[in-house]
C-alpha cells in the first residue's frame, strides 16, 4: 500500500520505519531542508521504550538509561517534598532514558532508506477522494497515496484542515528554558532526576543526567509578554532563582547561551474528536500536543507509531479507513488521558500562595512507596 507520512519529527520517522518494515511503500515528506532534530535532551519513558521495542528501534536508545536512585519533587532549596524510588520503579516497569534529541532522531531514522525521504516539501493540504489522497505542496500535487499520516507537529496545518471546527492550540502562559552542559565536578547527586518547585513564584527547575558526563536542565516559569531571546531568558531565570539551591544558578550560568533553548508552552485547547478521518490519520503532537510536564509527548508519539504499524500490517487500500478507525479507538483514549494528566501536573507544579503551601504539605505526607507506585502506573502502557 502507498503511504505518505507528512513530517519527519521523532514520531514521523518512527512510524515511517515501522510502516516501511511491514512492507508498505512509504514516502516521508518534510518541509525542512534536512532531517534533523535540534535542542538539548529528551526523556523517553518506559512506555515509549516498549513502543520503540515493538518497532525494533529501542536497542541503541536503551543504552541511555537514567542512573539515579531517587527522583520526585523538592522545594526551591532542594528539600524533598515527594520522593520516588527510581530503582524500585525501574524494577517494576523498566527504566526511563535521557538522551540528546539529535542522537535519538539519528538513531530512529537510521533504518530508513534515503530514497523514501523528500525534504524541502511543505505540505499545504490533502485532497481525499474515493480511491486515495492527493498531497498538495506549493499549489501542485506532489504525491498520491492510499493513506496519509499527518505527523506535522504541534502547529499542524493538516489538523486544522481536517478539523476546521477545532479550537487549535492554547498558550499556557508559561515558558520553558532548557540547556545541556558537560557535568561540572561536585554536582549534588541528590538533585538529579528531581524537579524543584517554588511556591512563591510558581517556577520550576528540573535536572537530569545525560549519559555519564552531561547534565540536562530545564525551567518552567510565567511568560511575560513575548518570549525573550536565550541571553535575556537566562538573565531572567538567574534573577528569579537567585536564592534557590546554589546548583541551580551555577548550572544556568555555566551553560553557554548558544546551548540554551526558549519555548513558549502550548498544548491542544481541547481533545480532538478523532485521530482518523477516512484515509488520513494524525500522529504525535499533531494529534495530542500536551504540556511537557510528564515528559510523555514523544513517548505517546512512539505509542502511536507502534499502534499504527500494527493496525496497518497487511492492510489493502480498500481496508484503510476501517483500520485507521481501529487505530483511533486504541490510541485516542490513552493519549487524551495523558494530555489531561500533563495539564494537571503543569497546574500542580506552577501553583503559588496558599494552594501551593497546601500542595507542599500534602506532598510531604505522601509515602514514597505510593508516589513510586503512581509513577509506575503512569509508565504502564
Ligand atoms: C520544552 C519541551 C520539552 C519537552 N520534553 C520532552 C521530554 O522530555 N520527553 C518527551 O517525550 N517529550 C518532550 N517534549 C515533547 C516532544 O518534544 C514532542 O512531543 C515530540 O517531539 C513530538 O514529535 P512529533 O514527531 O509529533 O512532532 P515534531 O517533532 O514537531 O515534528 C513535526 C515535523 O513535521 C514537519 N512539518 C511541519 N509541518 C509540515 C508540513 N506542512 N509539511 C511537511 N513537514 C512539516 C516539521 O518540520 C517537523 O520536522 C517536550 C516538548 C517541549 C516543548
Amino acid at each position: 500500500m502507498r503511504i505518505v507520512m507528512v513530517g519527519a519529527g521523532l514520531g514521523g520517522v518512527a512510524a515511517a520505519v515501522g510502516l516501511h518494515r511491514t512492507g508498505h511503500e512509504v514516502t516521508l515528506l518534510e518541509r525542512a531542508a534536512e532531517l534533523r532534530e535540534a535542542g538539548t535532551g529528551i526523556a523517553v519513558m518506559p512506555n515509549g521504550l516498549r513502543a520503540l521495542d515493538a518497532l525494533g528501534l529501542a536497542e541503541d536508545v536503551r543504552g541511555h538509561v537514567i542512573h539515579a536512585a531517587r527522583g520526585g519533587l523538592r522545594d526551591w532549596r532542594g528539600r524533598p517534598l515527594l520522593v520516588t524510588d527510581l530503582v524500585r520503579a525501574q524494577q517494576e516497569i523498566g527504566a526511563p532514558v535521557m538522551i540528546e534529541r539529535a542522537k535519538l532522531h539519528r538513531s530512529l531514522r537510521a533504518p530508513l532508506p534515503s530514497e523514501l525521504v523528500r525534504t524541502t516539501t511543505l505540505v499545504e493540504r490533502l485532497e481525499p477522494d474515493s480511491t486515495g489522497v492527493t498531497v498538495i505542496s506549493e499549489g501542485r500535487p506532489v504525491a498520491r497515496a492510499d493513506a496519509v499520516i499527518a505527523a506535522d507537529g504541534i502547529g499542524s496545518t493538516l489538523r486544522a484542515q481536517l478539523f476546521p471546527g477545532h479550537s487549535g492550540l492554547r498558550r499556557t502562559g508559561r515558558m520553558d528554558l532548557r540547556g545541556m552542559l558537560r557535568r561540572p565536578p561536585g554536582t549534588v547527586p541528590d538533585l538529579l532526576a528531581s524537579q524543584l518547585v517554588d511556591r512563591r513564584s510558581g517556577a520550576m527547575f528540573g535536572l537530569f543526567p545525560v549519559g555519564e558526563d552531561h547534565l540536562y536542565w530545564f525551567t518552567d516559569s510565567v511568560l511575560h509578554g513575548t518570549p525573550p531571546d536565550a541571553d535575556e531568558a537566562r538573565r531572567q531565570m538567574m534573577s528569579l532563582m537567585a536564592d534557590w539551591h546554589p546548583v541551580v544558578t551555577a548550572l544556568i550560568e555555566a551553560t553557554p547561551p548558544a546551548d540554551i533553548y526558549v519555548d513558549p508552552i502550548a498544548c491542544l485547547a481541547e481533545p480532538l474528536p478523532s485521530f482518523a478521518t477516512g484515509r488520513i490519520a494524525l500522529l504525535g503532537d499533531a494529534a495530542h500536543a500536551m504540556p511537557p510536564d510528564l515528559g510523555q509527548g514523544a513517548s505517546q508519539a512512539f505509542e502511536d507509531a507502534a499502534a499504527l504499524t500494527r493496525h496497518l500490517a497487511g492492510a489493502e487500500p480498500a481496508d484503510v479507513a476501517r483500520r485507521l478507525l481501529r487505530y483511533d479507538a486504541e490510541r485516542r483514549p490513552r493519549a487524551n488521558r495523558m494530555m489531561l494528566a500533563a495539564s494537571r501536573q503543569s497546574r500542580l507544579t506552577s501553583q503559588t500562595g496558599v494552594a501551593a503551601w497546601l500542595r507542599d504539605t500534602v506532598l510531604r505526607a505522601v509515602p514514597s512507596r505510593l508516589a513510586t507506585r503512581q509513577l509506575a502506573a503512569l509508565w504502564h502502557a
